[in-house]
């Protein structure tokens, strides 16, 4: 039985408002790669001067064969512990609102209703000149040369993979909503996340200041470690997979 787990179980049963944060940790069991850990994604690159929208413009050739690279993680990658527990926790009611720093679309394979995609999502590509969005099977070519870079079906501009690039504005609507869940949340709980990244690190410290508790599902500290009611160090797979059953809950 893992500690704290039986009155984390209570306190989640007996709340009015639970909300989650999801972060690269929760996908990492998936087998796709953190961004920020020394064998992640970002090894060896400077993602500022790639993942941006001046990349994408200047450099398009090395900005689509990156993206690839993250493709072919991608398409093979299924649903974890993490995103069947908190979809089954949506299902029963324990959970209303899911938030996700992640693009990989493994909360909606797994169930999960109406996530909120802080980052947006890696499973759409949207052109620069019309708006348009489409399947991301379309940019997921073979680029060697300028003439191949992929190009909207409708007016011929630039696509854009549909997550947040550096130099963009994260989407309005998906922040308001956050905060939104957050001021309300009377229980808050971060799972894969190390909080390093803003503004989704401050839905959390937002909850706190409103009177909510706080559980941290993640394997290193965080920077909100000491306003925690609940810290689990494990595996977030291994935490939820506990309080699901704790909860009696089939996933
Ligand atoms: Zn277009």
């Amino acid at each position: 039985m893992l500690e704290g787990i039986r009155e984390f179980a209570r306190a989640l049963k007996a709340s009015r408002y639970a909300v989650a944060l999801t972060g690269a940790g929760a996908s990492t069991e998936s087998g796709l790669p953190d961004f920020r850990s020394k064998t992640g994604l970002w090894k060896g690159i400077d993602p500022v001067s790639l993942i941006s929208m001046s990349a994408l413009r200047q450099r398009p050739v090395e900005f689509y064969q990156f993206y690839r690279m993250r493709f072919s993680h991608l398409w093979g990658a299924q649903p974890n512990p993490v995103h069947k527990v908190l979809a089954a926790l949506q299902r029963e009611g324990l959970l209303k609102r899911l938030i996700t720093q992640n693009v990989d679309g493994l909360h909606q394979a797994a169930g999960s209703p109406d996530v909120i995609e802080l980052h947006g999502s890696l499973r759409e590509c949207a052109c620069l000149s019309c708006g348009r969005t489409f399947p991301s099977q379309l940019i997921d070519v073979p680029v060697e040369t300028a003439e191949d870079i992929p190009r909207c079906p409708e007016c011929g501009g630039i696509l854009k993979p549909g997550v947040v690039l550096f130099e963009e504005a994260l989407p309005p609507d998906a922040i308001e909503e956050a905060f939104d869940a957050a001021m309300k949340a009377d229980l808050f709980l971060v799972v894969g996340s190390s909080l390093e990244v803003g503004p989704a690190n401050q839905l959390p410290a937002v909850a706190v200041q409103q009177g909510g508790d706080l559980a941290i599902f993640n394997l290193t500290p965080t920077f909100l470690d000491s306003r925690a009611r609940w810290i689990f160090r494990e595996k977030a797979g291994q935490a939820l997979t506990a309080l699901a059953e704790e909860l009696g809950i089939s996933v």
